[in-house]
């Protein structure tokens, strides 16, 4: 039988380095976060190839003093927490007390540090018989790791090419920099400046910084949030849906400045895209959450990639309904208006918090009284008739609204239409120059909210099932059917339990009457066991009402009168999402006269 032995520290250090040292990105992330911890305002990194050869960061935060230096290097040592109550409301983006040692143990490191009261710095270089030197050093640290994993071999032979460690760094740096705006960055690569980030102060600054690191494509393209319901705040930017991505590279979100992935946050941000996005595509955001931190437990990965909410529900739905009526609310007025509109709403001012409150009472909007005859007729017995119905929301254009407002001198945000162009587009006149809509795809987005507005009111009707199917579920989703069944019945659903693991479906939503049901029932009773909720029946139905807004908007070649084409427009203006059809293209453009005066060269 083999023996037992303690593991000698080093190798110890060695092994917790295999959690948190994975490439000289990973290095870097936990150097810059000590020194964001240590409340640094500007911080300098340099890289030499790759940052295998050599990783400097310097910083102008508190420092560490003379004595604590052999202590910051030692294993669980962290000036951060002192008890399990400090565990629990964590503040600091380190805590564990792993990093300096685990790095150090697998290259060769070098501090120097001086605090505010010290009169000069003082150097600790990691040999085997270190001594603390006096240095010539300001107040704040200096790290050098010079020689990454030169005593690992193991480790780096799956260190990669210099370009592609170097790729690793720069996304990382990206993300350090969007988490802390306020604090200035440089990084540099083989003494080459890379990026030269001055603390993001003011809109203007922030919107260098978000197109510096973003690409100003991103910030020009982008509504602001800044939501605050009680304790917990979300701002940030997200791109409009038709600026997306094919990959989801552009997805920055931060909880309490600290960059996560989580499965509660993508769900809820995909949920709200959803409507808006073009299929296969994804959304570009740079998100900051803000919550009491003892809401959120950050212990949970060495790397702290993934957090855990303690009322995951809770930041789902608001995050959910923030980034969804947000969405919705991008209206042409806006999107004309420069990115300077959206950042303008990006401060806190008392003025726009309070809007942004208003706005997150979710009452429905009251539906138009064009649509008042059909929120009435909502006999739940006669679905054949609610079927017409909506075939009525579908006609091409309600003319009643394509006056121009007599009062009104203010020419709208869409202008007023001056022709039909191949059968296809609207061309229009506004104060900005010439706006092109196209039909199709504007009066489908149109019908669509039509549509929902008008299924939201009446509610979901369900229908009973003739042969009503049974399904194996497993125990804890028999349970649920059977504790839940009030929230399954407002989805529109009449479900029943068998037995043990059996559950029969009675009812579903007439809409989805040739749907895959057991898939459907399946997914949904999934959605409620992992986050409380389903919105799956609404998406489902989201998906029918597109289809049918697809089928009964005007097609091209259509011929519309110019009252029937300023009727599109000022519906435009109102609808929500407006700036995309169903599928996520855009539904109109603006092209200014500066642009078209360039273009004939007027003026140069
Ligand atoms: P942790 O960040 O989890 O506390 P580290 O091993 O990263 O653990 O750092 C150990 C300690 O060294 C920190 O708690 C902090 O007191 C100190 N320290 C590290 N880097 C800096 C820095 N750049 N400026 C000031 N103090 C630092
Ligand atoms: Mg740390």
């Amino acid at each position: 039988m083999p023996q037992i032995k303690q593991l000698p520290s080093h190798l110890i250090n060695q092994i917790a380095a295999g959690e948190v040292v994975e490439r000289p990105a990973s290095v870097i992330k936990e150097l810059v976060e000590n020194s964001l911890d240590a409340g640094a305002s500007h911080i300098q990194v340099e890289v030499e190839s790759g940052g295998m050869k050599l990783i400097r960061i310097i910083d102008n935060g508190c420092g560490i003093s003379r004595q604590d230096l052999p202590l910051a290097l030692s294993r669980h040592a962290t000036s951060k927490i002192r008890n399990l109550d400090d565990l629990e409301s964590i503040n600091s983006l380190g805590f564990r007390g792993e990093a300096l040692p685990s790095i150090a143990s697998v290259s060769r490191l070098s501090i120097s540090s001086a605090t505010e009261s010290d009169t000069h710095g003082w150097k600790l270089e990691v040999t085997a018989d270190a001594e603390i030197e006096p240095a010539n050093q300001p107040k704040g640290t200096n790290i050098e790791v010079n020689d990454l994993f030169y005593n690992v071999p193991a480790r780096k032979k799956f260190l990669r090419t210099e370009r592609t460690e170097f790729n690793h760094i720069d996304g990382l740096f990206k993300t350090l920099a969007l988490s802390h705006p306020q604090v200035a960055m440089t990084l540099s690569h083989n003494r080459k400046t890379v990026y030269q980030l001055p603390a993001a102060v003011d809109e203007h600054s922030m919107t260098q910084r978000l197109g510096r690191l973003c690409g100003n494509e991103f910030s020009n393209s982008v509504v602001a949030i800044d939501v605050v319901v009680e304790d917990i705040k979300l701002q940030g930017w997200v791109a409009l849906p038709t600026y997306s991505r094919s990959q989801a590279d552009m997805q920055y979100f931060f909880v309490n400045q600290r960059m996560v992935r989580d499965k509660v946050i993508s769900h809820a941000v995909r949920q709200s895209y959803q409507d808006v996005l073009f299929h296969g595509r994804h959304a570009a955001f740079v998100l900051y959450l803000e919550l009491d931190p003892k809401q959120v437990d950050v212990n949970v990965h060495p790397q702290k990639h993934e957090v855990r909410f303690r009322n995951s529900r809770q930041v789902h739905d608001f995050l959910y309904r923030s980034l969804h009526r947000a969405l919705a609310d991008v209206q042409p007025e806006q999107q004309l208006a420069s990115p300077a509109f959206a950042l303008n709403t990006g401060g806190l001012s008392a003025e726009n918090m309070v809007t942004q409150q208003n706005r997150l009472d979710f009452q429905k909007e009251i539906p138009a009284n064009r649509f008042a005859q059909f929120s009435q007729s909502s006999s739940p017995a006669q679905i054949h008739e609610k079927m017409e119905s909506y075939a009525q929301l579908m006609n091409p254009v309600d003319t009643t609204t394509g006056e121009v407002p007599a009062e009104q001198s203010l020419t709208p945000p869409l202008g007023y239409a001056l022709a039909q162009f191949k059968g296809i587009y609207i061309l229009a006149e506004n104060d900005g120059g010439l706006v092109l809509v196209d039909m199709h795809a504007a009066h489908e987005r149109i019908v669509y909210e039509r549509l929902k507005t008008n299924a939201e009111a009446e509610g979901i009707i369900s229908q009973p099932l003739l042969v009503p199917p049974t399904i194996n579920v497993s125990q804890s989703e028999a349970e649920l059917v059977e504790k839940q069944g009030n929230d399954i019945n407002q989805l529109g659903l009449k479900l029943e339990r068998l037995s043990h693991e059996q559950i029969r479906v009675r009812e579903i939503p007439a809409l989805l009457k040739n749907a895959n049901i057991e898939q459907l029932v399946r997914d949904v009773l999934s959605d409620l066991m992992e986050h409380g909720e389903s919105r799956r029946i609404q998406e489902s139905i989201n998906g029918i009402l597109a289809t049918m807004a697809c089928h009964g908007s005007v097609r091209a070649n259509h011929q519309l009168s110019i009252t029937e084409m300023n009727a599109v427009l000022r519906d435009i203006e109102q609808t929500e999402r407006s700036g995309q059809c169903n599928h996520g293209r855009p539904t109109w453009k603006q092209l200014t006269l500066q642009q078209l005066d360039k273009f004939f060269l007027r003026g140069q």
